[in-house]
């Protein structure tokens, strides 16, 4: 037997027992004639004792040679510690050790394993195994294992099976690029790992498992954003016979389960708002509602005067960032270079300061009265004390750019707690989005996704117009959850696909599968995926996701820990009938 208890387990009850620990040697300290050693495991801490008086030399010798984070086993005796820790559980007793085994060595690990480390990111993420010995990450990877639990728990009281569905499958279309694998068998012919299980879920309620749910990994070949995971997972969820309605209110009640399970927390019915209202409120589709700082569109109240970059714009808007209006000038100075800076890409900023007597004084007292500028606090909402952020231009840029403004004040000004949750609903999702680049119209959930009923005939006439039934969860600026109601019949399917630029041809060549499907009673259907990785870093209060993963890849895609990805050999190209052709540096 390795241990009869566990290194976070004995308390002053256990005083006089013999018993049995197995761990890491987390610290020791020599002070000649008493050698103190922590053994650690997952559960916690337990001070061991050898001394003089009370242990043979031999056994003294041993545990003088022990270094950080070997493996051993200790017998001994529980007894009362002369000095008390009340910071750790086990504070009041130490083991007096009769026996010690070493059950390995180890070199002396490369940071050092406390909740401060001295190990930066990469070599944390070398040493991923040392890492996770961790309490920071240890414990976020049962926090993570205690959100499966009752996501799992919940899911299946309300009647969901979990269905497992392969990995080595087609494209299944979410925006991304496919990550493939070559087949050996079929030569010239490839896998395409999942970008999710969209399509596979729809067919389980072709074949009437009306409840579906899976956690599964999903892969996404995408030019990697700050946070992104190559591969990452997702509560996959998917219903038969049901309305929008049915959906919102199953996940709305998934999600109300978390926070009280998890975080102790009450919410009330989540908010909905439309796409146009979040966009035209917050210059964003997964708008923070922590916090107020609502977007006030100036157009009426500040165009037709003398300022031309104003007149000139197709939207001007504005925010009220409240106290600001006590910046200095330098910090006005600065705020109006963070606009300016690439990644938010505006070319100036107005600001109005609404000093405490009432009065305005802004960087346009030229062309606007007091007058005109107490219409822009109405606008905006400001009170005596704030400071009017206005930016102008085109509609959705100068939008996204004015969000980006709008969080990073509520990150300054601290309004962005962790500990406060806000879900909303985001509903009513155009259909379709227009591609800048190409000209080109492509889906904006995926596909897969129905039209409002009724208006699938504005297709033809102005695509732009038409609206999904698709919808977003969203907690606290993110997007945690996304989702719609399926298109269930192969003629509505295939009037989808050719308006996404697939030829009949293309169309049956890639999802013939499924429109063939559709052909044997296809019931009206509809889900939601939710990521898991990021919902669980948000009830866990954390910016990361990463910190989340046991074992992650980096910012390039790379795991640093198993080095890939690698060359593979040519012995293994040629099986797989792969030729690379890469010319030499
Ligand atoms: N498959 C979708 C996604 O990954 C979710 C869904 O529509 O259920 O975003």
């Amino acid at each position: 037997m390795y241990r009869s208890h566990t290194c976070g387990e004995l308390r002053e009850s256990h005083i006089g027992i013999d018993v049995t620990l197995s761990g890491w040697v987390h610290k020791t300290r020599d002070k000649g004639f008493v050698v103190w050693v922590d053994i650690r495991d997952r559960y916690g801490i337990t001070q061991l004792v050898f001394d003089e008086d009370r242990t043979a030399t031999s056994l003294l010798e041993t545990a003088r040679g022990l270094g950080r984070e070997f493996v051993i086993q200790v017998m001994g005796t529980v007894i009362e510690r002369a000095s008390k820790n009340n910071n750790i559980p086990t504070g009041s007793i130490e083991v007096l050790v009769k026996e010690l085994t070493v059950l390995n060595k180890s070199k002396t690990p490369p940071f050092t394993i406390e909740n401060e480390t001295d190990g930066g990111e990469d070599l944390r993420m070398k040493y991923r195994y040392l890492d996770i010995r961790r309490n920071p990450v240890k414990n976020n990877l049962i926090f993570r294992s205690k959100v499966t639990m009752e996501v799992r728990k919940f899911l299946s009281d309300q009647g969901f099976i979990e269905v497992e569905t392969p990995y080595l499958i087609k494209s299944t279309p979410e925006g991304a690029r496919d990550f493939v694998v070559p087949s050996r068998m079929n030569e010239g012919q490839f896998y395409a790992l999942p970008q999710s299980p969209q399509t596979f879920k729809q067919l389980l309620m072709v074949g009437g498992m009306d409840k579906y749910f899976q956690i599964v990994k999903c892969f996404r070949d995408e030019d990697l954003r700050a946070d992104r995971q190559p591969e990452f997972t997702q509560i996959d969820c998917e219903m038969a016979f049901v309305e929008q309605e049915d959906i919102l209110d199953v996940f709305e009640g998934l999600t109300k389960y978390l926070l009280k399970e998890i975080k102790g927390i009450s919410v009330d019915k989540f908010p909905r708002m439309t796409f146009d209202d979040a966009m035209a409120k917050y210059g964003n589709d997964k708008p923070d509602i922590r916090f107020g700082m609502e977007f006030g569109e100036l157009n009426e109240v500040a165009q037709h005067k003398d300022f031309n970059v104003f007149n000139a714009a197709e939207l001007v808007v504005g925010i009220a960032v409240p106290g600001a209006a006590e910046y200095t000038r330098k910090e006005l100075d600065a705020l109006v270079n963070w606009v300016k800076r690439p990644q938010v890409g505006a070319l100036g900023m107005v600001y109005v300061k609404c000093n405490p007597d009432g009065t305005f004084k802004s960087t346009v007292d030229k062309f606007y009265s007091e007058e005109d500028l107490a219409n822009w606090a109405k606008k905006t909402g400001a009170k005596p004390g704030d400071l009017i952020c206005v930016l102008s231009g085109e509609t959705n840029k100068t939008r996204t750019q004015l969000s980006a403004l709008r969080m990073e004040m509520a990150q300054r000004l601290g309004l962005r707690n962790p500990e406060v949750f806000a879900p909303l609903w985001v509903v009513d999702f155009p259909l379709l989005e227009l591609d800048e680049e190409t000209g080109h119209y492509h889906a904006m959930h995926h596909p897969f996704t129905s039209p409002k009923p009724g208006q699938l005939e504005l297709l033809d006439t102005d695509p732009a117009a038409v609206r999904a039934n698709a919808y977003d969860l969203v907690l606290n600026g993110n997007e945690i959850g996304g989702g719609s109601i399926r298109i269930h019949d192969a003629e509505t399917q295939a009037i989808m696909f050719k308006h996404l630029g697939f030829t009949p041809e293309e169309a049956k060549a890639q999802f013939g599968f499924l429109m063939d499907a559709f052909q044997y009673g296809a019931p009206p259907h509809g889900g939601i995926a939710f990521g898991l990785d990021r919902l669980v870093s948000i009830l866990g209060g954390q910016e990361t996701i990463r910190d989340f993963i046991a074992f992650p890849k980096n910012n390039s895609g790379r795991d640093v820990m198993i080095d890939a990805p690698a060359p593979i050999d040519d012995e293994q190209l040629k099986e797989l009938n792969l030729k690379l052709d890469i010319p030499s540096k």
